[in-house]
């Protein structure tokens, strides 16, 4: 194992410095590898965990490019189509080449003409962090120094989908990432709302922006909805073709646009940037140069990088077209559904602090699981219970009264337990758009019954135990099988 020091994280960490790290390949773009090359200012290169050109160079050869030329790699984790055992393993491999810098992602959902791809989700970024945090044996000294990183975006438009982004950071944090990356986006108030969060809630994390420079065809992908997560709004496409048209004179506006967006960033007291794009070395050279220029006028740069459209905002107005310290009210509580009631209440009952109801569980529990005939018979009784209201899947580990009162299983094609994924686009699925809502969105909804701002009501959610699947939950419950086995 290679082992050096962290130079991108201990200028991130260093609040008298502004670190630049450049995106040498991301997911959704096509273009092979820039010339940007290692490029002098930039502090490290950010690399796609899959390979984005079809003959280019893997993630790992990518990152061995960059350690040869003295940089520092941060390698994208994906967790789409990977279990957790092929994603520890490539953590090894990175590790011993010398990669010290993780960011760690979801993934997107593969698309239907992507043949050959069968969807399969594991495990979250937050359950990768405890997964990593809880290594032991020989694991501990490899995955300590891992500096990684995870993603917020502020670019959301409902307050249903807004509030858990920052609800999961707060997750994040609390289960180990090392440093934060605002997602890309075309907002300075948006920017703006990512820093002000990070501080108000004392989460003490480096916080780096996202200067996404799209040309035509990746921009007008993007307003198509094909990158989920991604908004380019209209004014703005039509800007990003005018300046194609344009030639060099409107390359020189674009370039300049991704300074100012960089003044601006640190100027909202970002920690650094991460620079993307199809961009050459002299590009790279031209916006760094530009954005110290700007620096001291960031204010002034507001309106031209700002492309904001009508969305829920975490806090009040503030000056400049900013957010102040105030949080923005919220709709009133609801009524809670008659569906949710129903379940809480049984939930109490049967598994929460009514002991005399539990303690009676517990046993038929302990007599079914030695009794193959009464085992399939409590077995039969949970699915017909569950399967019409919930659509149950008899996962074997429920979950139902971490999500009010809705299963994941059937709702969340990515599985997520701990908190939404970022594809979710006007409060729909990134996988359904516009027909069936994100599965964290109806969650949100369920408890606005129980809070004016409803948050998680469980602790942070432990991968599964994939040997339940198929098995009786209430009885792993009660025998303490499931992820609660500790907390009792
Ligand atoms: S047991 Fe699993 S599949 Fe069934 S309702 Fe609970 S979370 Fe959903
Ligand atoms: S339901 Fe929400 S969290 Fe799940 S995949 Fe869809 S957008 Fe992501």
């Amino acid at each position: 194992m290679i082992s050096r020091g962290n130079a991108f994280a201990a200028h991130l960490r260093d609040p008298s410095s502004f670190t630049v790290a450049l995106s040498l390949t991301s997911h959704f773009d096509t273009a092979p590898v820039h010339n940007a090359g290692l490029a002098d200012g930039v502090q490290a290169w950010f690399i796609s965990g899959s390979r984005t050109v079809e003959g280019g160079p893997t993630p790992p050869e990518l990152a061995a490019m960059v350690l040869d030329g003295g940089g520092e790699p941060v390698v994208t984790v994906p967790l789409a189509d990977r279990d957790r055992e092929r994603v520890l393993s490539d953590l090894h491999e990175y590790r011993g080449m010398g990669v010290r810098n993780l960011l760690l992602v979801t993934g997107d959902y593969p698309r239907e003409e992507e043949e050959g791809r069968t969807p399969f989700f594991d495990i979250d970024s937050v359950q990768l962090l405890m997964l990593l945090r809880e290594a032991h044996g020989a694991d501990i000294e490899i995955f300590r120094d891992f500096f990684k990183g995870v993603v917020v975006s502020p670019f959301k438009k409902l307050e249903e989908e807004l509030l858990w982004q920052y609800a999961k950071l707060e997750r994040k944090v609390e289960a180990g990432a090392d440093f934060i990356v605002s997602q890309a986006g075309f907002d300075a108030r948006a920017w703006d709302e990512v820093v002000r969060f990070v501080r108000n809630a004392g989460l003490q994390r480096p916080v780096m922006g996202n200067v996404f420079v799209p040309d035509l065809a990746t921009a007008r992908r993007i307003a198509d909805g094909l990158v989920p997560g991604l908004a380019v709004p209209p004014a703005l496409l039509e800007k990003i073709a005018s300046e194609e048209r344009r030639g060099a004179e409107g390359r020189r506006e674009t370039l300049l646009r991704a300074a100012k967006s960089m003044a601006v960033l640190r100027g909202l007291g970002y920690d650094g940037a991460l620079l993307g794009g199809r961009l050459s070395g002299g590009d790279v050279g031209f916006v760094l140069e530009e954005a110290e220029s700007f620096s001291s006028r960031w204010m002034e740069c507001l309106e031209e990088t700002t492309f904001s459209e009508e969305r829920f905002t975490c806090f009040q107005p503030g000056a400049g077209g900013l957010n102040s310290d105030e949080l923005r009210p919220v709709p009133p509580q609801k009524r809670p559904g008659v569906m949710y009631l129903f379940s809480h209440f049984v939930d109490y009952v049967a598994f929460g602090s009514w002991k005399p109801f539990f303690r009676l569980l517990t046993s038929i529990s302990f007599f079914c699981d030695r009794r193959p005939f009464w085992y399939r018979v409590l077995w039969i009784v949970e699915y017909v219970s569950k399967r019409p209201p919930y659509g149950c899947r008899m996962c074997g580990d429920c979950t139902l009264y971490a999500c009010g009162f809705l299963c994941y299983e059937s709702w969340c094609p990515k599985r997520m337990l701990n908190g939404p994924c970022g594809g979710s686009v006007d409060g729909f699925c990134e996988v359904h758009p516009g027909k069936k809502k994100c599965f964290w969105v109806r969650v949100y909804e369920e408890l606005k019954g129980t809070a004016e701002r409803p948050g998680f009501v469980s602790p942070p959610i432990p991968p599964r135990n994939r040997s339940l699947d198929g098995t009786c939950s209430w009885i792993n419950f009660c025998l303490r099988r499931d992820h609660r086995k500790f907390r009792r």
